[in-house]
Parts: structure tokens; sequence; C-alpha cells
């Protein structure tokens, strides 16, 4: 086996000091191989955010180790421009993320400046090239951001991330904000990508049916600890934590979870299910077309 793109190993993640100090993430390890997608799932506030950020280098962590092709990867100051580029980023807003006075291709183009990318003809021919690769149409490059949709935006934002050419593209709640359709069509986008350009991801999402589309492995966390991490087809389709059957029941199929009285309660509760209960919704869904389309 070659060396993995990214090792996480034993990642422990704090904010605050002595006293005040909270935990947001109690070790988390995994690998990661070029080309393949770890989705992270788990509710609001259980720590992927603080995962997938101290990747890309923007928190550092209190413990453990993170090793980019078998080295350490250190904090993002201290990357080297190569290390940079490797590790690009998606955020949830995609209106927040783009200067909102730059036009679509200055936007695109800016990395490529930054970086000392060609000439100005080289850059506009790369520009069309990623606009094209993210199914923008040209007649969109001259408009600011708020002339655009919301799926746009994020198509110009995945479009800015992959002008550097990564080989790993944090996605964190990338899709969240955006409808249902344009959701099916940005995770196809990507889907699209990661597989022509070996692409590997981290996916942070709480929609299951792009998880499953898209992520080869998933990892569960609950409050800050990984309960469950291992192949989609395994842990979203025989999931053994309570939690994460908790999670499919009330994100996969909220209709089917919400018919088992005992399971609408907890939920309302913000309780603990009783295994039982879950294993009800389990079967409701394993019965149902899980998430809409066929399996
Ligand atoms: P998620 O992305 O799963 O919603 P986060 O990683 O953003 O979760 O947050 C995990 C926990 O860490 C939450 O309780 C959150 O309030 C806390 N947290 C996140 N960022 C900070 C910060 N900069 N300072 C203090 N606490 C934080
Ligand atoms: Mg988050």
């Amino acid at each position: 086996m070659s060396t993995p793109l990214l090792q996480i190993r034993d990642l422990v993640i704090d904010y605050g000091k002595g006293e005040s100090r909270f935990r947001a993430l109690h070790g988390c390890s995994f690998d990661l191989e070029p080309g393949q997608v770890m989705a992270v799932v788990g509710e609001s506030g259980s720590g992927k955010s603080s995962l997938v950020r101290a990747v890309a280098g923007l928190v550092a962590p209190a413990s453990g180790e993170l090793l980019l092709d078998g080295q350490a990867l250190p904090p993002l100051r201290k990357r080297p421009p190569e290390t940079r580029r490797i590790i690009q980023m998606v955020f949830q807003d995609p209106g927040a993320s783009l200067n909102p006075l730059h036009r679509v291709h200055a936007i695109i183009e800016e990395p490529l400046l930054v970086t000392g990318y060609g000439d100005a003809a080289r850059r506009a021919v790369r520009v069309a090239e990623l606009m094209e690769m993210t199914q923008l149409s040209t007649d969109l490059a001259r408009r600011r951001p708020r002339e655009l949709s919301g799926g746009q935006k994020q198509r110009v934002a995945i479009a800015r991330a992959l002008a550097m050419e990564p080989r790993l593209l944090i996605a964190d709640e990338a899709l969240s904000a955006l409808d249902f359709t344009t959701q099916d069509h940005v995770s196809r986008l990507l889907s699209d990508l990661r597989r022509d350009l070996n692409l590997a991801m981290l996916f942070v999402s709480h929609d299951m049916r792009s998880v499953r589309r898209m992520a080869d492995d998933v990892c569960v966390i609950e409050k800050g600890h990984v309960v469950e991490q291992g192949a989609v087809s395994d842990v979203l389709y025989n999931p053994k934590s309570a939690y994460t059957r908790l999670l499919l029941a009330a994100a996969l199929n909220p209709r089917a979870a919400l018919s088992d009285p005992r399971l609408a309660e907890a939920l309302e509760n913000g309780e603990a299910v009783s295994e039982e209960a879950l294993k009800g919704v389990m079967d409701i869904i394993r019965g149902g077309a899980l998430m809409g389309d066929a399996r």
C-alpha cells in the first residue's frame, strides 16, 4: 500500500484554556487515500467543523497527529505554499465566502494571480476551463455574486478551490444552504469532479442522500466522540450505535421516524431513544426505498 494522502491520529481539539477549556473532539483517527471521500456526520455542535478545520490548518490540535503524504501537517501559517495548495476548502455559506464586489471571472482568477499562474491570456483560458468544469455557463463570468443563485455561487466557490489543483477538498456543509434540487446537482458535480480529478474529500454533511451518493466511508461523531466509522455501505445500512440509527432515522426519513410514536416523543424531548424504538424505525427505513432512490 502506498502512503495515504491524509492520516489523522488521535486528534484532540480543545477551545479555551484551564478552567474554561472545552474539548470539542476527544480523539479521532482515520486515513484518507488519494481520491477517497470520507463523510463526517453528526448533529450540530458535535465537532465536525472542528475536525475539518484542523485539517485545513485553521484550528491547532491539542494533541494527536495530522500527516499529509506521511509528513507532519503544521498549522496554516507554517504550511509551505505547496501544502496549502493541496488542501482547499468550500464553506457552507456560498455568499459569504465570495467577494461581493468582484465579478465571477475575477473571483476564480484570484488564486491564479496569487500563485503567479501564467500571463493574463493563460489565466483567462484557465478560468474558462474551471467554469466549464463546474458547469458555469460563460455568460456568468461578468456577474457579481449577488446576481447569482445559491447553487451558482457554490459552483464559483468550487471553481476557485479547484484553481489551486488541490488533492483534498474539504466541503463543510457546502450543500446545506442550498435547496433540495440544487443540493442534488452540486453533489453530482462534486462526485464527477472527484472521479475526473481523483480528488479526495472530507465531506461534512447532514444530508444522508448525498453522503450515500458521494462518500466511500463515513465517520459519525456524537458530542466530540467518534461513535462509528467505516464503509458507507456498512454504517448507513447496518448502523451499530444507537446514535447513528437516530441520526439516520431523523435525517433520512423523518416521516418514517415520526410515525414511530416512541421515537417522535423521544426526539421531541431530546431524550436517548431505546434500542427497540430505533430498531422499529430502521426496519421502516430499510423496507422502503431508502432516501428516495433505488440502491
Ligand atoms: P459542528 O460543526 O459539528 O456543528 P463544531 O466543530 O463547530 O461542531 O463545534 C463543536 C463544539 O465546539 C461546539 O460545542 C461549539 O460550540 C464549540 N466551538 C466551536 N468553535 C469554537 C470556538 N472557536 N471557541 C469555543 N468553542 C467552540
Ligand atoms: Mg459545523
